[in-house]
């Protein structure tokens, strides 16, 4: 892999070179309905049933035959069709069957009339208009037909996805295995949470923001904990997360000041590539491979850390997990609210929140202090005001793009 501890490097180049390293996991499972939510479907799912299964009615109303209409005579109620409970009598010509809406048709029906338009007197049902064949009759199949493909290779099975599975009868379904990443903190003044501080010291955010994310993308986590800055432990740490993680994810250590052993133990590992990202906040970043798993190096400020999982790791094991489809959502245009400051040079991710002004429009705020340290500035955002490399600050009123945040951030 090329090196590029030079200069800086877009984000889309830094993402377009993750992506390019990757293959998807193949591995396969067979899993009940109720614990693959949120895993990603290995192949095409198929339907073995028509829906609706049978013909059933789409009024409360009464079922006919054509030819018993033609007489023009009044048509006796020869029996009640009810939801669940198929007509189990003969239907005698020249006779109509009250039936409800969900009840099955019985054979021989060709149209359902609706109760609004049946004249019932003793002599039997009369009914107004012309009578469509088929009319009020949904057919089996109609919805979904038995062999269709009711879900793609490649989806994450969500509330939208697992119910529909449901009504189709599928209690099982085939998944990709979902990526296994080992995480962890690396920095001495690192305590966790729960625990007082000495002087110096600060409580570890990465690894809650870090964990939290690979969960709701589906990962399985294995959470090694804060590792100090020592060499032999931080060999041991990544030599341990490496044997049986598909990638393995740190925070802290691959800034300037610090990555010179990180650099070397790394290098003595695998290989990886330590970037400046053309990004605000987030700008070290490391990625490559180690002997057995990839390794994505987060930056140990908490907005970076968050900000770079979000843009470059998630796509990352968005790829890994089989998933098909983008994985961040798209960018929309909105007017700002107030002027933001930006320097031209790198691309600009603030916090901001979004919403509708009353010229239909969408507008957006700054949450403020935009520092890479302060980790409240997304607490209270629900999108990224995203500035172009090379623009400078914006006035009050100006056109930016946004970009909503999905639900790892709460969106
Ligand atoms: P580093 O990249 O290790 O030099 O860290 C950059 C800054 O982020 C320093 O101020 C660290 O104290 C802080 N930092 C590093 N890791 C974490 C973490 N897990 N949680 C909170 N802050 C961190
Ligand atoms: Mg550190």
């Amino acid at each position: 892999m090329e090196s590029f501890t030079a200069g800086l490097i877009s984000l889309e180049t830094a993402r377009e070179k993750m992506l390019a390293a990757v293959t998807p996991i193949s591995e396969t499972r067979r899993l009940p309905l109720a614990t693959a939510a949120g895993l990603v479907t290995a192949g095409p799912v198929i339907s073995p049933v028509n829906v609706p299964p049978f013909a059933n009615s789409a009024m409360d109303g009464y079922a006919v035959r054509l030819a018993d209409l033609a007489t023009g005579q009044p048509l006796p109620v020869a029996a009640k069709v009810f939801a669940g409970s198929p007509l189990a009598a003969d239907w005698p010509p020249a006779t109509c069957l009250r039936i409800m809406t969900g009840a099955p048709v019985p054979a021989g029906a060709d149209a359902v009339v609706m109760q609004e338009l049946a004249e019932v007197s003793e002599a039997g049902v009369r009914f107004q208009g012309v009578v469509q064949p088929g009319q009020n009759i949904r057919l089996p199949g109609e919805d979904i037909r038995a062999g269709a493909t009711v879900l793609a290779a490649g989806v994450r099975l969500g509330a939208a996805q697992l119910p529909l599975l449901a009504s189709l009868g599928v209690s099982e379904v085939e998944i990709l295995r979902p990526p296994r990443v080992a995480i962890f903190s690396t920095g001495d003044e690192l305590v966790p949470p729960g625990q007082p501080l000495a002087d110096g010291q600060i409580y570890d955010t990465n690894r809650f923001a870090v964990r939290l994310m690979l969960a709701q993308l589906g990962c399985e986590v294995q959470d090694l904990g804060i590792i100090r800055d020592d060499e032999t432990a931080l060999r041991a740490a990544f030599e341990r997360a490496d044997a049986d993680a598909d990638v393995v994810i740190s925070s802290g250590g691959v800034s300037v000041g610090e990555a010179d052993y990180t650099k070397s133990l790394l290098e003595s590992l695998g290989e990886v590539n330590f970037w400046k990202l053309a990004i605000k906040p987030g700008k070290p970043f490391a990625f490559g491979r180690l002997p057995n798993s990839w390794f994505c190096g987060l930056p140990g400020n908490p907005v970076s850390a968050a900000l770079t999982f979000y843009q470059l790791v998630q796509p990352l094991l968005a790829k890994l997990s089989g998933r098909q489809g983008p994985s961040l959502p798209p960018r929309l245009r909105a007017r700002a609210v107030g002027a933001l400051k930006k320097q031209p040079g790198r691309l600009d991710f603030q916090r901001g929140v979004f919403s509708r002004g009353a010229d239909g429009e969408l507008q957006v705020k700054s949450t403020g202090h935009q520092g890479s340290h302060v980790f409240s500035s997304f607490s209270q955002a629900n999108c990224f005001i995203v500035l172009e490399r090379e623009r400078g600050r914006v006035e009050d009123g100006e056109w930016v793009e946004i970009e909503p945040f999905n639900a790892l951030l709460g969106g």
